[in-house]
């Protein structure tokens, strides 16, 4: 079997994740959940009270390509001038359309379509559609939207 280097791997390469260090436990953190998938703690830095964490126990990687590709495909609006809505629902659909073949693109773009309609209006919907479309368009994607 060939190794998938998309595919989530158990730690980031020379322990470069702090994500990582603190599933591992390798670096001090205030934990309320774990179990097999993922590892639950409160925010260092919380935005407000109950600010916790969420995180997957395998690393994964390429999340520092993703701002790229959305500046690539949104050159107009610089990804730190996104609303947090807009950039979070980008982020993770465009992960999936790039790197995971668990989930169909056209599944994942009509979620991400309609999360952004929901939750941050239809200018966000018209965003998250043209980023996604575009990159589907591209080839982008690690699998087909059938
Ligand atoms: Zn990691």
């Amino acid at each position: 079997m060939v190794p998938d280097e998309n595919a989530p791997t158990k730690s980031a390469p020379g322990g470069a994740c702090v994500f990582c260090d603190i599933v591992q436990g390798k670096a001090a953190a205030s934990r309320v959940y774990a179990d097999d998938l993922v590892v639950a703690f409160m925010d260092m830095q919380p935005v407000n009270r109950g600010h916790l964490l969420v995180v997957p126990i395998a690393h994964a990687a390429h999340l520092a390509e993703l701002d790229a590709r959305i500046a690539a495909e949104a050159p107009l609006i610089p990804v730190a001038e996104l609303g947090r809505v807009e950039r979070t629902i980008l982020r993770s659909a465009l992960y999936e359309v790039l790197y995971s073949a668990a989930t169909p693109s056209g599944d994942t773009m009509r979620d991400a379509v309609s999360l952004a309609r929901i939750y941050a209006g239809d200018a966000a919907r018209r965003l998250v559609n043209g980023v996604l479309g575009s990159v589907s368009r591209s080839g982008g994607g690690a699998h087909s939207s059938d």
